[in-house]
């Protein structure tokens, strides 16, 4: 067999402030193999760098191939990215991480050609190319956890924007005097919507001393977090279902404006908190209903990921196979 022939396989990485996940996968999106590992971000870049290339060595090992069966690698990571440079300029949940040249990196130590993208960004590209957009031309992808990050693909192409920060329905505003966001600006749907916000709520209601089980399930699970205010709304909690109601409501105040604006057919939801249908994403669905136009919500659905935890590393084997790669 040519040497070329064999170099039929693409390697993708999800890096996230604390695991990485690596997959190789065949040019029809099959995955062969897999790594999940700690990021252990506080290392420091160079040592991240490396932990990439082993957890894809690994990924590799796991599919039963070696290092002159990948054709391309890509790497998909949170907040701004310079995909013509193959750089993170800046990494909001990876300290230390300035200007970190990933392409040059990987494809210097793979020796096969690489690429970067933003993750919201590739998740929406791997939910329209192998998930819930299947069949779709005009998508808008959310993912919600502890922050909220989005991408968009319109009449059956990403949508980047001029500098790639389109589609960050995070950082609309949504109450022009609410609290502050991870950015750094008043009353974003971050602010008000994500895991982050929900735990703020849940802190301040534990504060109070205003649900003896809300303070509780914190306590067994070692701290409060939107999983905990979860649970102790599941158990009936009626501040804790507040909250989560609250929340819902204005992502549906965000989600009514990219009706509005995009006029999709599909709204896909990811990220840690989409499992939370009835009290968080019911609300959400209703107030988005109520605030858009009517034309755009006849067409709309809103749905969960498909693809779950792999919607970013299926994005990146969906670029690769159409030859993004480019370091
Ligand atoms: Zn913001």
């Amino acid at each position: 067999m040519a040497e070329q022939g064999r170099r039929r396989y693409l390697g993708a990485v999800d890096l996230g402030g604390s695991k990485i996940l690596s997959v190789v996968a065949d040019e029809e999106g099959h995955i062969l193999g897999e790594d999940r590992r700690a990021t252990e971000a506080d290392e420091g870049p160079e040592a991240g760098l490396e932990r990439i290339a082993v957890s894809l060595e690994a990924a590799l090992g796991a599919a039963g191939l070696g290092r002159d069966d990948l054709r391309a690698v890509g790497v998909c990571s949170p907040g701004p990215i310079d995909p013509a440079r193959g750089v993170i300029p800046e990494a909001p949940n990876l300290p230390g991480w300035h200007d970190v040249p990933v392409c040059q990196y990987l494809s210097g130590r793979l020796g096969v050609p690489a690429m970067l993208e933003n993750d919201a960004t590739a998740a929406a590209y791997g939910e329209f190319v192998y998930g819930a957009g299947r069949g779709c031309r005009h998508i808008v992808y959310i993912t919600v956890s502890t922050g909220i990050g989005g991408g968009l693909v319109l009449g059956g192409r990403l949508y980047r924007g001029a500098s790639g920060a389109a589609g960050e329905i995070g950082h609309i505003t949504i109450d022009a005097d609410g609290p502050l966001c991870g950015c750094g600006k008043p009353g974003h749907v971050e602010a008000l919507a994500s895991g982050r916000a929900i735990a703020r709520e849940g802190q301040g209601v534990l504060e109070r001393g205003g649900s003896p089980l809300m303070a509780r399930v914190a306590e067994e699970g070692g701290g409060l977090s939107a999983a905990s205010v979860h649970q102790a709304a599941d158990a009936g909690d009626p501040e804790a279902i507040r909250i989560l109601e609250r929340a819902g409501y204005y992502l549906g105040i965000g989600l009514a404006a990219y009706v509005d604006i995009f006029n999709p057919e599909v709204i896909i939801i990811g990220g840690g908190l989409r499992h939370m249908r009835e009290l968080y994403l019911g609300p959400a669905e209703q107030e988005m209903a109520r605030r858009a136009m009517q034309e755009p919500l006849r067409v709309v659905r809103l749905v969960e990921a498909e693809l779950g935890d792999y919607s970013g590393a299926m994005g990146v084997v969906a670029l690769l196979r159409e030859g993004t790669a480019t370091a």
